[in-house]
């Protein structure tokens, strides 16, 4: 028999595996073995096992050796890694990489641990732990310590003192897991929950769990995972962001119980990384909690993956493989024949137009859970405001907040984006400046004695303020940013006796510091919490009674097909964060009061934006309507770019754009085709370092 073998060596031209004989060793998929290549000894894991050769260019050489006994991955993770390989345009190794920590991986062994059993039967005179012992063993093959100290509190050393006398044979050997089984605590979910569960439960195909906020969709999460864990599987939820998981890991403590949970993120080291990955390959953890990349966690039996907030954008990895964690989970669940489950307030329109045509199975919760009502909003519309010095906070904002203090209630300011950097906006026509090489907005500055400029970030061009709008002549010109420390220099002088909290990415680098602010809130230690919306959203704080959106404009400085659907995810998420105990209210400042995204999500209408967004997508053919791929290229870029669009626009009739990337100065450009199909084209460029990346996000 042949394999063929992927290493991590990185040696061009290797990226799909080489063939090897197997020898004497009886190999399967996924099995885990060393073998020569060139001079060296490397390890590899088995792609697949196959009679005849394939690739005729190349002696055959004989696998070294078979490193462990159970595959490191099994057929289900080795299907996925194919289909990445071949959706996302990358070689097998690169996609090999998602599934496995940083090598060695003969580090990935489980730990070993003493196992027992009895020899002699008679039961001890003396010494009620050791009578305890004998008779728990009778009849029984041999258990490992953990379990017996599990089932009858004693300790090692009592089990050790019978081994020594002889009593008990002792063994070390590889820990399994096989005998924990946790004991769920089960959720009681609503009628409309149950409805929505009984739903979900139904179907074979992957299910939108469409709920606005304060629906209750954990608990029907949790009730799906107590299903999933009875009949002896695994599951996995995908978060988009660990700083807010704490309340989500709490939660599934009360279900499952930690030990039976496995945590994993970006911030662990390597060495926890591998015994996590070892505990869950081994069937040590009923439920993985992580971002994106614990879609990969090598569970040996899904049975389950949820994604929450499955519209998040920390679903696409924006490195090769560069997938998105939700397109992977579709298939991925299809080949373990697991349940998908996508929850979200504010489904992704690629999400909604499945739903819709019934690919999805497409499941609503429309009530919050105790009938809490939905907070009022009120949109103020920045360019009628009088200001002044104390832009972006306009007066009714300022009479809200200074309400909430003198009631002992909470409220939660975001701003859009750290930093100060912003667009200079017309606040007649609504256009931004735009530089006239990449025709994206340029960013006001501040030189070194304070004048303001503009700089396109894409060009590295610089401007001088005009006096006019170019479009309308108006003078009324404003640059539409505010940074954190502006704005909290701003509370401090109105609001001097208030208790601030700031929370963006400078101020928490670590889990534990939201922990703490979280902390703070919840006992009422602050009254005005200030945050970048990526830190705040998702939070559920009872006595925050005001949420309100400094400049909901900002992020739409980017002329970006998916900018309306981001400004309407984050406005309902603002809507969600007021008023989940008690009546609430949430205050929306804009310079575009009329823009759809904000009036149908003051209205609390999801679907009617998600509706007319989809046919304006479909008029206007783009995603979900049709499918991008953007090339990036780095050598030579602006020649290539263009041949590349050039032999595109020859070859096909799909829309293709050449232009310098946004961030980079002008030293990278990228290639977006678009239209139905666009990989096709893939096969006549010549790709020789381009990067492909499929189904991009950040796309301007
Ligand atoms: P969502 O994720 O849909 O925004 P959550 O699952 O966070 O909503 O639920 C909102 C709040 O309501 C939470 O505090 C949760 O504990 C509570 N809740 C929802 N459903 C139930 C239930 N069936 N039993 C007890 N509490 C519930
Ligand atoms: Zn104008």
């Amino acid at each position: 028999m042949l394999c063929r073998v992927l290493t991590r060596s990185r040696s061009p031209g290797i990226g799909n595996g080489l063939t090897y004989d197997c020898g004497d060793f009886e190999l399967k998929e996924g099995s885990h073995v060393s073998i020569p290549l060139r001079k060296e000894i490397v390890e590899g894991v088995v792609f697949e096992v196959m009679k005849q050769r394939k690739d005729q260019d190349f002696d055959i050489k004989n696998v070294e050796a078979v490193l462990a006994e159970s595959p490191l991955l099994n057929s289900t993770q080795l299907k996925t890694l194919e289909w990445i390989s071949n959706y996302y345009c990358c070689s097998l190794r690169q996609a090999l990489r998602v599934w496995l920590p940083t090598p060695s991986w003969k580090k990935l062994k489980p730990k070993k641990e003493p196992y027992f059993k009895l020899i002699d039967p008679t039961i001890p005179k003396r010494g009620v732990n050791q009578q305890m012992i004998v008779e728990y063993l009778r009849d029984k093959d041999w258990v490992p310590l953990s379990q017996i100290k599990d089932e009858i509190n004693v300790s090692g050393s009592s089990l050790k003192k019978l081994a020594e006398k002889g009593r008990l044979a002792m063994e070390e050997r590889e820990e399994t897991y096989d005998h924990i089984k946790p004991e769920i605590n089960e959720p009681k979910l609503t009628n409309a929950q149950n409805e929505a569960y009984k739903k979900i439960k139904k179907s074979d195909k992957p299910s939108l769990l469409f709920g606005i906020t304060s629906s209750g969709k954990t608990e029907i999460y949790a009730q799906m995972i107590s299903d999933a864990v009875h009949s002896g599987k695994q599951a996995i939820l995908l978060v988009p962001e660990i700083l807010l998981t704490e309340h989500c890991i709490h939660r599934f403590d009360e279900l499952l119980g930690l030990k039976h949970i496995a945590v994993v993120h970006s911030r662990l080291t390597i060495a926890q990384r591998r015994r996590a990955w070892t505990k869950i390959h081994n069937g040590g953890i009923s439920l993985v909690i992580g971002s994106r990349s614990a879609l990969f966690a090598p569970v040996p039996n899904l049975g389950l993956v949820i994604i929450d907030e499955e519209h998040e954008w920390t679903y696409k990895n924006e490195q090769s493989p560069r997938y998105h964690a939700r397109e992977t989970a579709v298939k991925l669940c299809e080949f373990a024949g697991a349940k998908l489950v996508l929850g979200t307030a504010t489904p992704s329109l690629e999400s909604w137009a499945r739903a819709k045509s019934g690919e999805y199975n497409f499941v609503k919760l429309t009530e919050r859970y105790q009938d809490q009502p939905l907070p009022s909003v009120r949109i103020i519309d920045l360019a009628d405001s009088n200001f002044g010095k104390l832009y972006p906070f306009t007066p009714p904002l300022l009479d809200a907040i200074s309400d909430r203090i003198k009631k002992h209630e909470q409220s939660v300011l975001f701003i859009n984006r750290r930093g100060v950097s912003s667009a200079l906006m017309c606040l007649d026509c609504k256009r931004r400046i735009v530089s006239p090489e990449s025709n994206l907005p340029f960013t006001v500055h501040k030189d070194y004695q304070g004048n303001p400029y503009l700089l396109d970030h894409t060009t590295g061009t610089r401007g001088e303020v005009p006096a006019t709008c170019p479009s309308c002549s108006s003078v009324r010109l404003h640059a539409i940013g505010a940074g954190t420390q502006r704005i909290e220099e701003i509370l401090n002088a109105e609001f001097p006796n208030a208790r601030l909290l700031r929370a963006d990415s400078d101020t928490l680098t670590h889990p534990e510091h939201m922990r703490l602010l979280l902390k703070k809130m919840r006992e009422n230690q602050a009254d005005i919490l200030l945050g970048t919306q990526s830190v705040v959203k998702g939070l559920d704080l009872p006595n925050v009674t005001l949420a309100a959106v400094l400049v909901a404009d900002v992020g739409l400085s980017l002329p970006h097909f998916r900018a309306g659907e981001r400004i309407f995810q984050l406005l309902t998420q603002l809507t969600g964060r007021s008023g989940r105990a008690k009546t609430g209210e949430v205050i929306i400042q804009t310079f575009r009061p009329n823009a759809p995204e904000v009036k149908f999500a003051a209205e609390h209408k999801t679907e009617e934006f998600l509706d007319e967004e989809l046919k304006l997508r479909i008029h206007a053919r783009y995603p979900p309507a049709t499918k991008i791929i953007r090339l990036v290229v780095r050598e030579d870029p602006e020649t290539k770019a263009k041949e590349l669009r050039d032999k595109i626009r020859s070859e096909s009739d799909l829309i293709s754009h050449a232009s310098p990337q946004l961030f980079g100065g002008g030293k990278t450009w990228q290639v977006l085709i678009r239209g139905v199909n666009p990989e096709k084209v893939l096969k006549q460029l010549d790709l020789k370092g381009v990067v492909v990346d499929v189904d991009p996000i950040e796309c301007v």
